[in-house]
């Protein structure tokens, strides 16, 4: 068919690691070189931490991967907007739970933006999506897997064979658990194992109208009705963290493929690991310092996107925080350990990007012979990507190639001079192309730099108007060779964490930090 004859580049052919087969399997889109994307959101009743970001960040680097690979993905990521967590929230302050619960979804999208997480193609709510739910419900309902009980509707795990198979989870001993514990709620099931897919009206609580009275749903059937509405009964890719394996997503599956039959739903299933640290105990005496606001405003957004992208998705990653004391003991803050190191490597990138804009001067070298070390840039990434979203390696090859950069920079002897300049233009360019796969170098140098030194500035109480001073006084002093003063002066500047850069349009300065 000549339609199909797109003026695209090829796609690269995928590999990624399935949750629900356990293993690596070849990724085979439904519809050739596009895939539906499914990510399970925040539940906005508090200010976004850590966590989440660490999940966004996640899967928007796989939604770049993708796209960097060829493939036109279309990305649908959820606000639970309607929850317990929500409506207790907003009891105990005296607030209406959805002017609440929107505050705290666009400060969730404000925070994100600042770590370069795209906005997704859709962002369906529940309480924009009651239709749709209900619709999802009477289908279970109809297809004898879900029953009424007292105006609430439960799901009838029993009724679906396949109930365990993501998590492993032995039903039986699910079903031994739920009866220890005592619940209200399960008067009204039939069986322990059964879920609430929609929960009866109580008062001062959000409700709507249903076929079985005024309610409102459970936490798990709006990812089911969000999919099949956004992305159809059946779609490629469906996302989330581990943590939500048991029960959501589960659930989700016994919702989905009750409702529209057995092999609708997600294909692959990709999980984010863990984000290990010791900040559990801490973010309750601390309050706010992992927050995501906090963290972006103390060492920049980038810096958490490119700690992120260090890493490899699936894996547990250690978040290292070092915990800062008063003399009694007592913990007042923390220093982000991990953060700062990759703050100082993401530095590292931009002043290569730097040096190399300002070695070219705005020139463009053209065509020709670059060193053919650097050649294998983005093709590597590609390669890495298309490994399962190896961003780890990615960053590895990239690591090589500013290498050579300043390399060339500072000792370009030997190396013919257009050679230079064309291999250094490359390299520029396949760092950021490569880059905005992980969704990192996509500021202008100076402007990151710039940013960057401002935060330092504010980190060390560096009086920049003091400095300026001294630069100057150690100018007059050399104009007037005296210079043991200007020694003095750079010793002064050197205790304030200042180190000056001369050069033939004047002197510069920047933070000199410790490693
Ligand atoms: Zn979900």
């Amino acid at each position: 068919m000549a339609g199909a004859c797109y003026n695209r580049e090829p796609v690269t052919p995928l590999r990624l690691h399935d949750s629900l087969r356990n293993q690596k399997v070849p990724f085979e889109p439904i519809e050739a070189g596009k895939v539906g994307m499914y990510v399970c959101g925040p539940t906005t009743y508090a200010p976004a931490h850590i966590g989440h970001a660490f999940s966004a960040i996640s899967f928007d680097t796989i939604r770049r991967g993708l796209i960097f690979l060829g493939y036109e993905v279309r990305y649908v990521r959820n606000v639970t907007d309607v929850d317990d967590k929500i409506i207790k929230r907003a009891n105990e302050t005296g607030q209406d739970p959805m002017a609440l619960s929107a505050r705290f979804t666009d400060e969730y999208n404000r925070d994100m933006a600042r770590f370069n997480v795209m906005p997704p193609t859709v962002e369906p709510k529940v309480s924009g999506h009651i239709p749709q739910i209900i619709a999802v419900v009477e289908r279970l309902v109809a297809n004898g897997k879900a029953y009424a009980s007292e105006g609430d509707v439960y799901y009838a795990v029993a009724t679906f064979p396949d109930y365990g198979k993501l998590s492993k989870m032995d039903v039986e001993k699910l079903r031994a658990g739920a009866s220890d514990r005592v619940d209200p709620e399960d008067k009204r099931k039939r069986d322990p194992a059964d879920f609430a897919l929609w929960k009866a009206a109580k008062p001062g609580e959000p409700s709507w109208e249903s076929p079985w009275g005024k309610g409102r749903p459970g936490w798990h059937i709006e990812c089911s009705a969000m999919t099949v509405t956004h992305l159809g009964p059946t779609f490629d890719i469906h996302g989330g963290g581990k943590d939500l394996i048991f029960p959501h997503h589960e659930n989700e599956i016994a919702q989905s493929q009750g409702a529209d039959g057995v092999g609708t739903f997600a294909r692959y299933w990709l999980h984010n690991g863990f984000l290990n640290f010791e900040g559990e105990k801490m973010s309750k005496s601390l309050g706010n310092v992992f927050n995501c606001a906090e963290i972006a405003d103390v060492v920049g957004g980038e810096a958490l996107r490119f700690f992120c992208v260090q890493h490899h998705y699936q894996s547990p990653v250690e978040f290292e925080v070092e915990p800062v004391k008063t003399t009694s003991g007592e913990t007042i803050g923390v220093i982000f350990r991990s953060l700062e190191a990759a703050d100082r490597r993401l530095n590292y990138f931009y002043e290569t990007l730097h040096r190399i804009d300002e070695k070219l001067g705005g020139n463009d070298p053209g065509a020709g012979a670059v060193l053919p070390e650097i050649e294998s840039l983005v093709s590597d990434a590609r390669n890495a990507l298309a490994d399962n979203f190896n961003t780890p390696v990615v960053v590895a090859a990239m690591e090589k190639a500013a290498s050579t950069a300043n390399r060339l920079i500072d000792q370009p002897k030997g190396v013919d001079k257009q050679v230079v300049a064309r291999t250094l233009a490359r390299i520029a360019k396949d760092l950021r192309s490569t880059g905005a796969a992980l969704g990192i170098f996509e500021n202008a140098p100076s402007a990151y730099l710039t940013e960057r030194k401002a935060r330092l500035v504010k980190k060390f109480g560096i009086d920049t108007a003091a400095v300026d001073k001294l630069i100057a006084d150690r100018a007059t002093a050399r104009k007037d060779k005296d210079f043991k003063r200007a020694d003095a002066i750079r010793g002064e500047l050197e205790a304030m964490r200042v180190k000056m850069i001369d050069s033939p349009s004047g002197t510069t300065w920047r933070v000199d930090e410790p490693t």
